[in-house]
């Protein structure tokens, strides 16, 4: 069971249902998808795999209302930061400022990515990044033209891996 510590932290985040952490979520062989789509989640099929694309249709601010029925892999799911407050090596206080500052990383990429190009709504940063950066990356006089988006993205890159998982901002395969 989770700690209340724990409960306060993922109540006040969301980054791994948000589209922050990742692009998509997968669900288990034989995991029943009926529920999950009452609550808005649009499952794909891919090579014998359902997948629901992030954000997430169930996050409603940074509360899951899909909770009771949520996938196995939402269900395992710990961050290495709510590893570390489960392990007393933070206090909530502390986590939460590293989420605060997740979301000011992540909102000055974003400004980055939008003067690059018109971005849709409701993508993964991982696509956000994927189509800014299509071009703007591709030769080195576009690195030296980009310098501010590219210093946004590894500044947004090194906290992601350093306080919740490893991370790249490359699309993953079939997003
Ligand atoms: S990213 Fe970590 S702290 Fe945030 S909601 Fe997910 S598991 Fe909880
Ligand atoms: S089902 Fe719930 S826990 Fe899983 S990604 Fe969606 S909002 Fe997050």
């Amino acid at each position: 069971m989770a700690s209340l510590d724990s409960s306060a932290l993922c109540t006040s985040c969301g980054l791994c249902c948000d589209g922050t952490l990742f692009s998509r979520i997968e669900l288990a062989p034989g995991e029943d998808g009926a529920g999950l789509e009452t609550a808005g989640m649009r499952l794909v099929e891919a090579n014998g795999v359902r997948k629901a694309s992030q954000p997430c249709a169930a996050l409603k601010g940074c509360n899951c209302t899909a909770y009771s029925i949520r996938p196995a892999v939402c269900r395992d799911y710990r961050c290495n930061l709510l590893r570390r407050l489960d392990a007393g090596e933070t206090d909530v206080e502390s986590a939460l400022e590293i989420v605060a500052s997740a979301r000011r990383l992540r909102a000055e990429a974003m400004e980055q990515f939008a003067r690059a190009c018109p971005l849709p709504e409701g993508l993964s940063m991982k696509e956000y990044a994927h189509l800014a950066g299509a071009d703007a990356m591709k030769t080195a006089q576009a690195r030296r033209d980009n310098q501010a988006m590219l210093v946004a993205c590894t500044l947004f890159q090194f906290h992601i891996s350093r306080h919740f998982q490893k991370y790249s901002l490359e699309a993953d395969p079939e997003t």
